[in-house]
């Protein structure tokens, strides 16, 4: 390990990083976490806890996979081993399971919970019947230039 030579500009995340001796272009934030715990495993990232990039604080920094680090950036909360999602509609946290959210593709879809969405889209429905919008549309005339 060498001395700090270069405290760089930080990054467009909002890092802070430095360059070292013999070394390449470190973050802060890794390197402090390495001091305590040895290299970070591959493929794994590190979390500011409080959402502040530069309180490098070991007791600030938390080791997450990519997975987890998203949801906790998409607010989720994990409580008990489960994770919670909140609604962007009703603002309720619901457990990120089938019976509450929409799936596509192994992933929530959207931001709002089923209640809300069924909700949402129940209001869209009546909305547009409102306004003349009929479900199964006729098939088109094609004879109109007889
Ligand atoms: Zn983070
Ligand atoms: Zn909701």
């Amino acid at each position: 390990m060498g001395a700090i030579k270069e405290v760089l500009k930080p990054t467009s995340k909002g890092y802070i990083r430095f360059r070292r001796g013999t070394d390449r272009t470190m973050m802060e934030h890794v390197v402090v976490w390495e001091k305590h715990f040895g290299k970070v495993p591959d493929g794994m990232q590190i979390h500011h806890i409080d959402g502040n990039k530069l309180n490098n604080d070991i007791s600030n920094l938390q080791l997450v996979t990519p997975l987890e680090h998203k949801r906790i950036h998409e607010g989720c909360k994990l409580i008990n081993g489960i994770w919670y999602k909140p609604c962007s509609c009703c603002g309720k946290y619901k457990p990120m399971d089938k019976e509450n959210w929409y799936f596509s593709r192994g992933w929530i879809n959207g931001r709002l919970c089923k209640v809300c969405y069924i909700e949402k889209s129940s209001q869209t429905r009546k909305t547009l019947i409102a306004r003349g919008w009929k479900r199964y549309k006729p098939k088109a005339n094609r004879n109109e230039d007889n």
